[in-house]
């Protein structure tokens, strides 16, 4: 390269927006998704979108939203010319799709545009003509409500990008992905699309169900699981494929944020960790998932397309998406199973069929009696004593495994309790493991999450009131947290100083663990909240779940066993602890019999 020994000039103005233009408009794709944005923000209930040539020689997109008068028409087009945000703070927290004022300065930089538009309050129509960023032309036209922007010859005075440009079917390709996100997050919005002569879609205002019939066809929507989770800063709702409908490809995952689609690797992520072994190789799962959350949350001013956003707290992000998928999964009948132990290439743990005969007989030796029992337990779970209901959600009786438990173990229970860990139980369809001490801090967990949202304080008053104190910096925290406390069950006086007295504790707290447990809620809590800083009552919840559940190494007795399954398939989730880690795993009899030879 030839060292340029030019002095350093101010680009002239005109060159200037060129490049300005290139982040924001880089093909079809960008005008369309610009105009659709903007048509959005004004209100519009019906779209009507057309392109020529993929978008190459026209884009036109008419809205029926609030158009403007001849000083807006004309104002939008100046680079940073925008109704949406008028200070610092507006910025902080953006409720409309568009807000930098840069686009339509943009489009008009690089192409040839027509705008017409008119309020519902004037009589006529403005229309303005702009070209290569020049002068604007303005004239009076007739038309309904709304605003039509055709945008012509995109890049003829940029031959260099113009050259960039794909096939029109290319073209066409990434602007039907726009006008698809746009169809699907607003089910409201009737919305048309025609290219060259082809009627695209023509979609009425449905419901968001039928939407998606529409776009994908009844039966991929047959194939997609229903999720949804509220948590204090964050709703998100949507679909995921049931692992048996795993798609062949990426294309068919959606995300959004306020109406507004995004890429989130995070997210993507704590989707496809969430199907673990559920999908088999090559497949990927499909999903449309809309989170809503507080604008003052998230960025979306960290990327020049606004597809990619910042939130406050990804983490806690992470884990609502992965607890609302690990719970639909699980309730669609697709408990993790074992189909591959670990490790099984290694240790060449293979026998073909041949090698052994085995008895062809259905039944299986009680390994602590030596008794033959029968193979299959009456239920796919594990079955529930007659005497033992589960809790309801607004129990608040002292439970397992403090209470003297009540049920009666049933002649044909088949539960065992393997290194004091985990326990092992027959279902119908093989067998189940799960581990006690992430069952129990799920029931836990759960039941403090719905004390504290309640209002009555529910707390085990301690027959001799415990003095503690903390360090300073614990207690400072305690302070702080002292109201949830309260609403968790615990009675406390603070006192200054660092002293405490305990006169009452939840009734889930381990006995003995009096003096211990609001100390270790506060280590752990400081832990969590590293990750989770916004969740105070999940975190809360979480700490104390962890610290007052059974521990892997407590033995447990029959009825205890029974005990903690009945009440752990009572729970909301029984499938994934709160951080997201399994607590039930199942091996089928198909694995096994495959593992022996029977197959
Ligand atoms: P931004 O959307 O970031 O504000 P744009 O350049 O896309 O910037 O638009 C500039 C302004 O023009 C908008 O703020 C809005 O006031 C107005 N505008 C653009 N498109 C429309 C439309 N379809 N209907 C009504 N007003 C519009
Ligand atoms: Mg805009």
């Amino acid at each position: 390269m030839n060292p340029v020994t030019r002095r350093i000039q101010v680009l002239p103005e005109h060159l200037a927006t060129k490049i300005a233009a290139g982040e924001v408009i880089q093909r079809p794709e960008s005008v369309a998704k610009e105009l659709i944005e903007n048509a959005l923000d004004a209100g519009a209930t019906t779209l009507i979108v057309v392109l020529r040539e993929g978008g190459r020689t026209l884009i036109q997109i008419a809205d029926d939203g609030m158009g403007m008068d001849e000083q807006d028409a004309t104002a939008s087009f100046l680079r940073h010319a925008t109704s949406k945000i008028a200070s610092y703070e507006d910025l902080q927290a953006i409720r409309t799709y568009g807000f930098r004022g840069e686009a339509l300065a943009s489009i008009a930089a690089v192409a040839k545009v027509v705008m017409t538009t008119k309020r519902a309050e004037d009589d006529t129509a403005v229309e303005v003509r702009i070209e290569g960023g020049g002068r604007p032309q303005v004239s009076r036209t007739a038309r309904d409500r709304g605003t039509t922007v055709a945008v012509h010859n995109l890049f003829y005075n940029v031959p260099a990008r113009r050259r960039f440009l794909k096939s029109p079917n290319t073209e066409f390709r990434h602007v039907y992905d726009v006008v698809l996100r746009a169809a699907i997050s607003h089910p409201q919005l009737a919305l048309e699309f025609h290219n060259d002569d082809e009627a695209v879609f023509q979609l009425g205002a449905v419901t968001l169900d039928q939407r998606l019939i529409d776009a994908f066809g009844e039966r991929q929507f047959e194939g997609m699981l229903h999720v949804e989770e509220t948590t204090e800063n964050l709703r998100a709702h949507g679909y995921v494929s049931k692992p048996s409908f795993g798609q062949r490809s990426r294309s068919n995952q959606f995300l959004f944020l306020n109406g507004r689609p995004i890429v989130n690797r995070n997210i993507n992520h704590a989707i496809y960790t969430s199907y673990e072994h559920l999908l088999s190789g090559g497949t990927f799962p499909f999903f449309l998932l809309f989170l809503e959350a507080d604008p003052a949350r998230v960025d979306v001013n960290v990327h020049p397309s606004k597809m990619e956003v910042k939130f406050e707290d990804e983490q806690a992000v992470y884990r609502v998406v992965s607890g609302m998928v690990r719970k639909a999964l699980a309730g669609s009948g697709s408990v993790p199973s074992l189909t591959t132990f670990p490790g099984e290439a290694g240790l060449g743990l293979k026998f073909s069929p041949r090698q052994h005969a085995w008895p062809q007989d259905q039944s299986v030796v009680d390994i602590r009696t030596g008794e033959i029992l029968p193979l299959f337990a009456p239920g796919e779970q594990p079955v529930r004593t007659p005497g033992s209901t589960p809790p309801a959600a607004g129990d608040t009786r002292p439970t397992f495994p403090h209470e003297g438990v009540r049920t009666e173990p049933e002649s044909s229970s088949l539960l065992w309790q393997l290194h004091n860990r985990y326990i092992l139980s027959q279902i119908k369809s093989g067998v189940m493991i799960v581990d006690q001490h992430v069952a129990h801090e799920r029931i836990l967990y759960e039941r403090a999450l719905d004390r504290m949202g309640r209002q009555e304080q529910n707390s085990q008053q301690l027959l001799f009131p415990n003095t503690q104190t903390l360090q300073a910096g614990d207690y400072a925290l305690l302070e702080e947290l002292h109201p949830e406390f309260e609403r968790l069950g615990f009675d406390i006086r603070l006192f200054g100083r660092g002293a405490l007295v305990v006169d009452g504790v939840p009734p889930d707290v381990r006995p003995g663990s009096e003096s211990r447990i609001i100390e270790e809620i506060l280590q752990l809590y400081k832990e969590y909240r590293k990750e989770t800083p916004t969740e105070v009552r999940d975190n809360i919840a979480k700490s104390f779940a962890c610290k007052s559940a059974i521990k892997s190494g407590d033995s447990l007795n029959e009825q205890e066993m029974r005990s903690l399954i009945d009440q752990l398939f009572a729970t909301r989730m029984p499938y994934a602890c709160p951080h997201g880690r399994p607590i039930v795993l199942r091996i089928p009899l198909e694995e096994l019999d495959r593992r022996f030879g029977r197959r």
